[in-house]
């Protein structure tokens, strides 16, 4: 072999879910040159590619042959030659039903240096997610993986039918919904019991995941009924009761729903972790953008005379982060904040003040302009100078509030927040196309930048959906611009908006069908 010949590795991609591909698999999709992907990979997967890797989508779909086998194999032949690192990214496990072997014979063939990369078989990982484990104690011991729809040039009865009805296992078939009639029919003509339980999982692992319950004689039926399609994996055996009391995935309270998150990309984090830990499905349209301010004078100037101020206030991380960042510049730390008091408007601010050395003196319990300049005035504050490290934008009620206490309000611009220019389009996309359910607002920003972003008709359309706002200002304000709130938080914490929209959205679980049908 040539020492500038390339590599090809046959990566299972799992089964959909895009959390469930291994360790190695996502590493060398990071490192590839190539990528040649097949239909049932989750195209998110693809963004952890580097931007210059060549994606090649050779996918089979039912309806017709987008890439014939030979035509994949020479591909990979050739990309291998020209020195590239191929990842050949397949649904599930390469070697089930997936022909990872033909693509490693023919580069075994060719001299083609090869590694194989196992997957999470959607054969194992599709019942999973459906709340049945394949095998059981006392209940089945073993499991057979059929496919329903073999090779074309191949007759059915290239399986064992009698075995496979009489054996005691767990039937796991791949492949054909539109086949299962057949497949199920020979079963039953073999001698497997009409009333073995069956079920059907369509899109299994992922956030359309629909299941349909029967037995082995009306399970055909009842997927047409539910307009079930491909791909879907089809589980007969006595295992399949266990989904009454261990269905886990599609019980969770936000199951199926579109969020979306309009926060700063940096931020946005901590709440589409915790939504799709609820079961929603996330996209992220960041519609600020944080950004250094024009000029950092003012806040330089305050730093140098920062014992002169009796309390400084910071209203957000941003805030926090910017200060400690130019404080760090001037050659300062914490201990120049000795003897000012510190009052933290949120508890995720009191705990970036935490990261930097300083235990917040008062984190209001409400976060409203009299609150908090109600608990900053308990000491006193008539005469005092407050220090206030804000957005560009200014909270205007909090500065009255507080000065209205006989206290002057030292406002300096800490960090600017823009509109990003290209998050309009898709996030305009995703709410005409009918793609979104709730729309999120952490702040009055995100609601006013994210109203501008949308374009002419942002009302209309951002009325269609229910809206989730983190508290009551970020509501007045989109109260402002025309918009219902939806879901508006009890407690003004990232937490507290996720715990507000599954309240609103999660479907009383004793009112759901047990199999959500059609
Ligand atoms: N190599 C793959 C299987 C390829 S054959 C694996 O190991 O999973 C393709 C079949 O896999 C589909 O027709 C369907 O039966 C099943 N399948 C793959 N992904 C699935 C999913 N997310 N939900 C349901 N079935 C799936």
């Amino acid at each position: 072999m040539s020492p500038t010949q390339g590599k090809v590795y046959l990566v299972g991609a799992g089964p959909g879910d895009p959390g469930l591909i291994t360790v190695r698999g996502l590493d060398l999709i990071r490192k590839a040159d190539v990528v040649v992907y097949d239909r049932l990979v989750n195209r998110r997967l693809l963004s952890n590619a580097p931007v210059q890797a060549e994606q090649v989508f050779a996918g089979k779909s039912p309806e017709g042959a987008a890439m014939d086998q030979g035509t994949i194999n020479d591909l990979l032949v050739r990309e291998a030659r020209e020195g590239k690192t191929v990842v050949r990214l397949k649904g599930g496990d390469p070697f089930v039903f997936g022909r990872g072997g033909e693509e490693a014979q023919a580069l075994a063939r060719h001299g083609i240096e090869f590694e194989v990369v196992p997957g999470i078989t959607s054969a194992i990982a599709v019942p999973a997610y459906a709340g049945i484990p394949v095998t059981h104690r006392d209940v089945s011991s073993s499991f057979t993986v059929i496919t329903g729809h073999e090779d074309p040039n191949k007759e059915l009865s290239n399986l064992d039918w009698g075995k496979l009805a009489g054996a005691a296992g767990t039937l796991i078939i791949l492949m054909g919904i539109s086949r299962l009639e057949g497949t199920v029919q020979k079963l039953i003509e073999h001698g497997l019991a009409k009333d073995t339980p069956a079920v059907s999982t369509e899109w299994g692992t992922e956030y359309q995941q629909r299941t349909v319950e029967g037995d082995l004689s009306d399970i055909v039926e009842r997927a047409r009924t539910a307009g079930l399609g491909a791909p879907a994996v089809t589980v007969v055996g006595e295992v399949v009761r266990l989904r009454e009391s261990l269905r886990w995935f599609d019980k969770k309270p936000l199951f199926g729903k579109r969020v979306l998150v309009t926060r700063a990309r940096a931020q946005a984090g901590a709440l589409s972790e915790l939504l799709e830990e609820a079961g929603s499905v996330v996209s992220e349209v960041p519609s600020i953008e944080i950004q250094d301010p024009e000029d950092w004078g003012p806040m330089d100037k305050a730093i140098a005379g920062l014992a002169d101020y009796s309390w400084v206030i910071f209203t957000s991380v941003n805030a926090v982060d910017s200060f400690f960042h130019r404080l760090g510049l001037a050659s300062m730390d914490a201990r120049s904040m000795a003897g000012i008091r510190v009052c933290a408007i949120g508890p995720a601010t009191a705990s970036a003040l935490l990261g930097n050395g300083i235990h917040a003196d008062y984190v209001p319990a409400v976060y409203t302009a009299e609150k908090v300049a109600e608990g900053l005035g308990s000491g006193g504050l008539a005469g005092s100078r407050v220090l206030l490290p804000r957005a560009d934008i200014a909270p205007a009620e909090l500065v009255q509030a507080i000065e209205e206490q006989g206290a002057t309000v030292e406002q300096v611009v800490a960090y600017q927040t823009v509109t990003p220019r290209l998050s309009g389009h898709e996030a305009r996309e995703a709410l005409v196309g009918g793609r979104v359910d709730v729309v999120t607002f952490t702040s009055s920003s995100t609601v006013r930048n994210f109203h501008a972003l949308l374009g002419d008709d942002a009302t209309d359309l951002l009325n269609k959906v229910t809206t989730a706002c983190i508290g009551p200002v970020t509501a007045r304000t989109a109260e402002g611009l025309g918009i219902q709130v939806g879901i508006l938080a009890a407690e003004h914490t990232i937490r507290g908006l996720v715990a507000a929209i599954v309240d609103e959205m999660a479907p009383n679980v004793d009112e759901m069908a047990p199999d959500r049908e059609a």
